[in-house]
């Protein structure tokens, strides 16, 4: 029965590491070397074209199709002098991962002239019959056109033989079909806002970027046992498996030494990671036993994000190459800390300044803590959305159990700075401040470097926490696309500074000066928003009903969460800073709850036939192994002997069989409300019956079977154990 299980065993302890031929040179040589950056436009173009392409790409201006064309002329030039053949636009429908379909450069005429072609057209945009991607009721499948676009804000690589050109993809009627048009137009909405906001303290200031460093965790799982588990390969998480009895409740998993064979597959997807411009900086062990974490040096925010959709590819493949699988799911493992992507955010200027990080000037200083507090009402007001960007049916898992940011949406400053803002409120007033009281004030902003200083304490319970530059926004899922948190929040500070550049100006048009204005303002921000604000541990009990008496919302349920994305509040929000029409909202929320329900659906049928197919038919093998034992008992011993030697045995076969009963009779009643579920002609009602009848299933089957793991023979499990697969490396 378990031979399977054996083997793949078997296969894995023999595993050394893949030989790599890692290359002499250093990373700085070949860092960038698919990537159609600026030196290599530099020598494929005209010196005209490449200051006009620098230019749109630096203020996002349009290209016209005269400069596409000689674009597209250097780009071929360079992909085939690299060896590519293909091309594609590479672009994030809401499936969450990348799409791309290639073609060949290769044309020939009907003369039979053979040659290789591609042209602006090809360059700038393409029709992929896309129709099987999701809309959200966008498109007709009638005509199922969807157009993608080059976005030249994101330079082309080359990955394996094939040049691909970062596209955003919309519908035939314009709207966004995808992560990336909705993030662009955020940043946009951004730039323009927020560098007004900088223009009260800077008038130099002409841009703002959205800067994001994001922090990838990933389990790593031996190939052959990955294969062993159809819940791993089907759903990417274990749906039944009983703990093992050491994982990491020593701690000595995090940021221990690296595994020889782990060290030479990160090495490998690192080397491939720097050829394509992605920055990998940082490597080590996470928490949990085979868990581990990978981050770059942060960059713009959309180029960020595409590279973080790439390096999540290149893993997948250089992890097959070593004979491992990558787990990007939340929760792969019952009982062990889940994976998240952290998103470090801050904004930073064409003056190089980092908006979120405290300078030596009382001015500049002024403009930290007003770009601070500023962030930090906008998380306060726009909790739900926020929440709503990040949950899915994996990241349930993480949010609110115990291990992970709660979803209780909180900001942490760290005691210094919540009292440089307490100083602030009590300070400042209404009433114009004398000339000693300003100059003293503005003294003590200036200090705030000093004290900032390897003074920033850090709070892992925090969802969303200030890490001395930047903001973290630790929420985040592992598997998604951190484009979704990314709009929510540049589209939330947008709108927040649009209205505190507002105020500013009215209350200096009513004779306020502009410092005292804008300290009088800060000073009401930070009142508003004190209820976001805490310093204390994320996962208590007591964080729960504190949240509660501040009105802050504790949402757990995905549907519930989703919800938000249909709110007349967060509607508006978007129309008016221009991210996203109530059409395309609507879109997204769709896709985002049909996505949760079939999830849930796929686990149900997987857990079904594992525990039908693979459970009860072993346990019952094992138990009439146990039941052929009492019948020889009985024919070698007493009546009364056998009574004593065979009680453990009789009580172990009856448990077997309830565990078996209890399993099957799980089974059907959840078949049962799936097909419930399945007949509900509104959307809505058949998510909300899966979350709520379907899913509670899937711990009351659960939890038979872990239990039959300990009770049934070893040699006879079918599946590798948790024991097996958190420990192989
Ligand atoms: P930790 O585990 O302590 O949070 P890491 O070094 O793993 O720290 O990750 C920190 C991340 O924050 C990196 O990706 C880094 O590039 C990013 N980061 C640092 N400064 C900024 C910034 N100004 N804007 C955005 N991200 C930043
Ligand atoms: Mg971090």
């Amino acid at each position: 029965m378990a031979i399977f299980r054996f083997k793949a065993l078997e296969t894995q302890f023999s595993r050394t590491p893949v030989k790599v031929n890692f290359p002499k040179e250093l990373p700085s040589e070949y860092f960038g070397e698919n990537v159609f950056e600026k030196t290599k436009m530099q020598k494929h173009l005209s010196k005209e074209i490449y200051e006009r392409i620098t230019e749109a790409i630096d203020k996002g201006g349009r290209i016209d199709r005269k400069i596409a064309d000689q674009v597209a002329v250097g780009m071929k030039a360079w992909a085939i002098e690299r060896g590519a053949t293909h091309y594609t636009h590479w672009f994030h429908p809401l499936t969450d991962s990348t799409a791309e379909k290639h073609d060949a450069f290769l044309e020939i005429l009907p003369n039979g002239d053979k040659f290789e072609n591609f042209d602006g057209e090809k360059l700038v945009q393409q029709e992929p019959d896309a129709s099987s991607l999701p809309s959200g009721g966008i498109r007709n499948t009638f005509e199922a056109r969807g157009y993608t676009a080059w976005d030249p804000s994101s330079p082309a690589f080359i990955v394996e033989k094939t040049l691909c050109i970062p596209t955003i993809f919309i519908s035939y009627t314009g709207e966004a079909l995808d992560y990336k048009t909705p993030l662009i137009r955020s940043l946009t909405a951004l730039d323009k806002i927020a560098t007004e906001t900088c223009q009260l303290f800077d008038k130099d200031v002409k841009k703002v970027i959205a800067t994001l460093g994001w922090e990838q965790e990933y389990f790593l799982i031996d190939e052959a046992l990955y294969k062993a588990r159809p819940d791993l390969m089907l759903t990417d998480r274990t749906l039944m498996g009983h703990a093992s009895a050491k994982d990491q409740q020593l701690e000595d998993h995090y940021f221990g030494a690296i595994p020889d064979r782990v060290a030479s597959y990160m090495r490998d997807f690192e080397i491939e990671a720097f050829k394509l411009g992605i920055p990998v900086k940082t490597r080590h062990n996470e928490v949990a036993p085979n868990q581990f974490e990978c981050a770059p040096i942060f960059e713009e925010a959309n180029l960020a994000v595409d590279h973080n959709l790439l390096v999540m590819d290149v893993m997948r493949r250089t992890a097959r190459k070593h004979k491992f699988r990558v787990l990007f799911h939340e929760k792969p493992f019952k009982g062990v800390n889940g994976s998240a992507k952290h998103n470090n955010w801050s904004l930073a200027t064409n003056t190089g300044v980092n908006l979120l990080k405290p300078g030596n000037k009382p001015k500049t200083n002024m403009q930290f803590i007003a770009f601070l507090v500023n962030t930090v009402k906008a998380v306060h007001e726009n909790a739900d959305l926020l929440r709503a960007s990040i949950v899915s049916a994996g990241n349930e898992y993480r949010l609110g159990a115990n291990e992970a940011p709660p979803s209780i949406i909180s900001v942490f400053l760290g005691g210094h700075l919540s009292n440089i803002l307490n100083d602030i409120e009590k300070r400042v007033s209404e009433k114009p401040m004398t000339p000693d009281e300003k100059t003293a004030l503005k003294l003590d902003i200036g200090k705030i470097p000093e004290i900032l200083l390897d003074n920033t304490d850090r709070n892992r319970t925090s969802p969303f926490a200030f890490t001395g530059n930047r903001f973290e926004f630790r929420a985040v899922g592992s598997s998604g696309n951190c484009a979704a948190p990314m709009i929510a929040l540049n589209t939330a500070v947008a709108k927040q500074l649009k209205t505190f550049n507002k105020e500013v100006e009215e209350l200096s048009q009513s004779g306020v000066k502009k410092d005292e204005a804008i300290l009088q303002i800060v000073r009401n921000y930070i009142i508003d928003s004190k209820a976001v604000i805490f310093e204390g541990n994320g996962y208590s009990k007591e964080w729960e009903e504190e949240a509660e008496r501040r009105n802050l919302t504790n949402i757990k349920d995905v549907t519930e969460s989703l919800k938000h994305y249909k709110a007349e509040k967060y509607i508006n929000l978007f129309k008016e800073m221009n991210v996203l029409s109530p059409r395309e909202m609507e879109a997204r929320y769709e896709v985002r709850i049909e996505k949760y329900k079939k999830t849930l659906q796929i686990e149900s049928r997987v857990l079904a036939d594992l525990a039908l197919n693979h459970i009860v038919p072993t346990a019952i093998k094992y138990q009439s192994s146990l039941i052929e034992n009492v019948k020889g008992l009985k024919e070698l011993f007493s009546p009364e002997e056998f009574k004593e030697l065979a009680s453990a045995r009789l009580v172990l076969i009856k448990e077997i069989s309830q565990l078996i009963s209890m399993i099957k009779l799980k089974v059907e009643e959840m078949r049962k409300e799936r097909k419930k579920a399945n007949n509900f002609e509104n959307c809505e009602e058949r998510v909300a019956a899966y979350a709520h009848n379907v899913k509670p299933y899937f711990e009351e089957i659960r939890y038979p079977i872990d239990k039959l793991e300990r009770i049934v023979e070893d040699e006879l499990w079918p599946l590798p154990k948790y024991r097996e697969m958190l420990f192989a490396h």
